[in-house]
Parts: structure tokens; C-alpha cells; sequence
């Protein structure tokens, strides 16, 4: 058995359970990062890793990433997060066990959508447990697919950072499957010039009808443009990386986008402008907490659309402390969790 607190991305998780069922052939990781706001709110990531201790290392990065990101949105949430790094082949039987799962954490964990799961999945992690998010909800009811408020909330803040238009400039997308897409499709309708890259043939074919320019995806982020939206997968900005970035800006929905905490202050001395991932990524969870919360689907978008304002006065912060984005970020985050403890 692995043990999580010899794991280098260990940060005091209060919680690192192993699931798994041998009969249905899955097993996974739900990680409790931290409750002192409130219960462990994260989606559920389904991936193939090269070792189990690499799924470890996601869920443990991935849910602090929560408790850092429902903190900074202002939700009544702490962070968790769940990995599937192994399906079995009745994916339902196999969603239904990891509900009883969660159900057996008695809410100290939330889950809900994340990489490779969907909301029939949701519906089937459901039949065990009442932990869940994400669903199919009625009209007026906030809730369902989180991706196109998370894109929302990366779009404005794409647009703040652009000066308030994306009109003209060229925008490099890393990545366009739900959250990638929705976010190509806001920036092409206000005439934002498109060049996307992505392993998936079948999205990049979507995605191309909106008028895209398609980049190799070991290339894009070394493409020329206004700026860099990475929205595939995490640790994208690193050392090989960052010293041939092709635009002044990044911000995008990735989780983790900084592979290692020296890679945001190299994109300082590179002259870089980093939008932290978890301020401006948070569209999807304020959506899920809405749809938890019983909330109606109207309080939601006011809330995505705040996140520019929040991401703008993290910029100014960093700037006024001189100090890398994603630690003015952190440190405003950190001082929540402790009011919250003193509470
Ligand atoms: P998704 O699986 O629908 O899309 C990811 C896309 O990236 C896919 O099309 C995939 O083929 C592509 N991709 C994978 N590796 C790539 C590579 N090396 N180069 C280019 N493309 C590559 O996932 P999503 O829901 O769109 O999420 C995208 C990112 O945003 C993830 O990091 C996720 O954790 C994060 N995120 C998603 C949400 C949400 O609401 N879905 C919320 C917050 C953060």
C-alpha cells in the first residue's frame, strides 16, 4: 500500500482513501484536502496513469487545488478530489460502488464532474449516494455540465485582461473538449482570431468550424498571439515551456497549470502576466455549488462573471507586493483558511 504522506505533493490532506472493487476492475484515489470552510467539494477525474502513485500525486495536487480555488470563489467549501485510474468494463457498476464510496465519507467529500466523466456518469454515482453534483437539474435550477460557466468565467477573465475586448487579438487554446470548446465558441462570437490544438482528432474537427487555425500540440505554446489559453491538461508551464512562450498572457482552465512553484516566477522574469488557474477556473465549481446548495440557475452567472474583478485585483496585489501572481493568490487564500479556523 502506497503511503500518501511520503508523496512530495502532500500538504497535510486530512484525509487519502483507496477505492477500489477487484471483481469490478476499478480502482481509484478520494482525497480530502481540507474542511475548514466546509465540506470537501471536487470533481472526479477518470485517467490512466503510468503508476498508482502518480494517480496519488494528481489527487493530492488536484484537491489542495480545490481547497485553494472554493476559497478564493468565495464558496462555503473546502477541497477534495477524486482519481478513477482504473475502469472497469460495466462503467456503471463501477461509477455505483465509487458512490458508496463517497457516501461512506458522510459528506466530508462532494463529487462531481472532472476529465473523462459525464453526467450519465454522475447519474450513476447517484444511485448510491446523495454526495454528488453535476446532475441533470430542472429548469430555473442551477446545476448540470460545468464546463460552459467554467469557460464563462475564463472568457471574461480573458477579455479584462485583453483591455475589455477580444476583438482582432489572437488567442492560442491548448485543448478544446468541454471546457475548451465552450470557451472557442464565446471568443469566436466576439471576433477573437482562434489557433487550437489538441490530440483528439474528433474535437479538433469541432472545434475547426468555428473558423480555428490548427497548431501541432507540442507547438502551441510557442505560437504568436495576444494570449495563451491552456485548457488541456495540467504542469503545462515548466521549464521547457515557459522560455518559448509565443504570448504575454496566460489564462486558461487547466488545473495545475505551473508544473513546480519556481515556474511562476520564471514567467515573471520572462515578462509573462500568469492568471492563476484555480482564480479564473472556478466557473464550474460555483456552478456545482449552486446545484448543491438547491440555488436557482440565474445567482450563478453573476458569480462567474466576478471572477475578472477577483482575477484583476490578485494581478494588482502581486504587482503592488512584487511578488508572482499565483503567491498573492495563495496568501489571499491562506487568510481565509484561518479566519475560518478561528471561527
Ligand atoms: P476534456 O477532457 O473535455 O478536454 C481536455 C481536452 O484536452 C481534450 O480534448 C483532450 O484531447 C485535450 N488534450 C489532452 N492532452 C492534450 C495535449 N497534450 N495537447 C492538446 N490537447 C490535449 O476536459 P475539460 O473538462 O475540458 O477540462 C479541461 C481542463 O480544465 C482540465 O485541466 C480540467 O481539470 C480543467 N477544469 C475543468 C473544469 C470543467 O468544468 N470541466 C473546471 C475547472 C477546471
Amino acid at each position: 500500500m502506497i503511503d500518501p504522506k511520503t508523496n512530495p505533493a502532500f500538504d497535510g490532506h486530512e484525509d487519502v482513501v483507496f477505492v477500489a472493487d477487484e471483481a469490478l476492475g476499478y480502482a481509484g484515489i478520494i482525497a480530502v484536502h481540507n474542511t475548514a470552510i466546509g465540506p470537501a467539494a471536487g470533481g472526479c477525474r477518470i485517467w490512466t496513469y503510468p503508476r498508482p502513485e502518480d494517480a496519488l500525486t494528481d489527487a493530492l495536487r488536484l484537491s489542495r487545488g480545490m481547497t485553494y480555488k472554493n476559497a478564493m470563489a468565495d464558496l462555503p467549501l473546502g477541497g477534495g478530489k477524486a482519481v478513477i485510474y482504473q475502469m472497469g468494463p460495466d462503467r456503471v457498476a463501477c461509477f455505483e460502488a465509487f458512490g458508496r464510496q463517497v457516501e461512506a465519507l458522510g459528506g466530508r467529500y462532494i463529487t462531481a464532474e472532472d476529465v473523462g466523466a459525464s453526467v450519465s456518469d454522475m447519474r450513476a454515482i447517484a444511485r448510491s449516494t446523495t454526495y454528488v453534483a453535476g446532475l441533470p437539474t430542472e429548469e430555473g435550477q442551477a446545476g448540470g455540465d460545468p464546463s460552459p460557466m467554467t469557460a464563462l468565467g475564463v472568457f471574461v477573465s480573458i477579455k479584462a485582461l485583453l483591455g475589455g475586448s477580444v476583438a482582432g487579438r489572437t488567442v492560442t487554446v491548448q485543448g478544446v473538449g468541454n471546457v475548451g470548446y465552450n470557451l472557442c465558441k464565446l471568443l469566436a462570437d466576439e471576433g477573437a482570431k482562434l489557433i487550437i490544438a489538441d490530440v483528439s482528432e474528433k474535437n479538433l474537427e469541432r472545434a475547426k468550424a468555428l473558423g480555428a487555425e490548427i497548431s501541432p500540440p507540442d507547438r502551441i505554446h510557442a505560437v504568436k498571439a495576444d494570449l495563451f489559453s491552456p485548457c488541456a491538461l495540467g504542469a503545462g508551464l515548466n521549464s521547457r515551456t515557459i522560455p518559448e512562450l509565443g504570448a504575454p498572457i496566460v489564462c486558461g482552465a487547466a488545473n495545475n497549470q505551473l508544473e513546480t512553484e519556481a515556474d511562476g516566477a520564471a514567467l515573471v522574469a520572462r515578462g509573462v502576466t500568469y492568471a492563476p488557474d484555480y482564480v479564473v477556473n472556478a466557473g464550474g465549481i460555483i456552478n456545482v455549488s449552486a446545484e448543491y446548495l438547491g440555488e436557482a440557475a440565474d445567482v450563478v452567472e453573476a458569480r462567474v462573471r466576478a471572477i475578472a474583478t477577483r482575477l484583476m485585483k490578485v494581478l494588482e496585489m502581486a504587482k503592488a507586493e512584487n511578488i508572482p501572481p499565483h503567491q498573492a493568490a495563495d496568501r489571499i487564500v491562506r487568510e481565509k483558511i484561518a479566519a475560518a479556523k478561528k471561527n
